[in-house]
């Protein structure tokens, strides 16, 4: 079994986040939002987080996203100690006018409608949006906070096979990111460990 040195709260970190390559940023002209296009799991409760802004969510919807609600879940749960509650629930999907898969919340812009949603509601860009969404690339696998790259494998922009796009490590671009999933703390500390074991080398692959 692997060993993972460090930890912070209870979660351990795999150090490939330090060395993995990433673009210099989202860059929904380039991307269009492909990581969105296979949906995410949440927490099961996480979901009724969600329903409370179902009306708000529809409104931001385009032409052509479903504003059935029951088509926005998928009805089977998967057991997975990952999540608070041990089950996690999935988003649904649909097919574009373009003959394009994805998330039933994707709009045609590749936009969130929750994340806009939130926006428009003077929220937190995130407070409604599931976890896993806001930590892409990086994702929690038994406990590790590490890098998804059973994901990136599909990606055209940022992907794992597209080296010539990085221009900065996973931890680098993840900032906002880290902190909003670990707290000020628990980024601190990471950045901490970043700067003396890792960033006077200078080199990610
Ligand atoms: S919920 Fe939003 S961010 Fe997450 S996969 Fe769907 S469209 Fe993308």
């Amino acid at each position: 079994m692997k060993e993972y040195p460090l930890e912070f709260n209870g979660i351990k970190i795999d150090p490939i986040i330090f060395t993995q390559g990433f673009v210099p940023g989202c860059n929904m002209k380039l991307c269009h939002g492909q990581c969105c296009n296979w949906g995410v799991y949440m927490d099961k409760p996480f979901k009724e987080v969600i329903m409370k802004f179902e009306n708000e969510i529809k409104e931001v919807m385009d032409e052509h996203q479903t504003k059935d609600t029951s088509k926005w879940f998928e009805t089977e749960l998967e057991q997975d100690e990952d999540f608070p509650s041990g089950w996690a629930v999935g988003t649904e999907l649909y097919v574009t006018p373009q003959g394009v898969s994805q998330c039933v919340f994707k709009d045609k812009r590749g936009f969130c409608s929750i994340q806009v949603a939130a926006d428009k509601n003077h929220m937190h860009k995130w407070a409604i949006k599931p976890k896993y969404c806001i930590m892409y690339p990086l994702t929690i696998i038994d406990n590790v906070l590490t890098y998804d790259d059973d994901h990136a494998t599909k990606l055209d922009y940022c992907g794992i096979h597209k080296k010539e796009n990085f221009s900065q490590t996973v931890f680098e671009a993840m900032t906002e990111e880290i902190t909003f999933v670990l707290g000020a703390d628990g980024y601190a500390y990471l950045n901490d460990y970043y700067k003396k074991q890792y960033k006077h080398k200078k080199n990610f692959s």
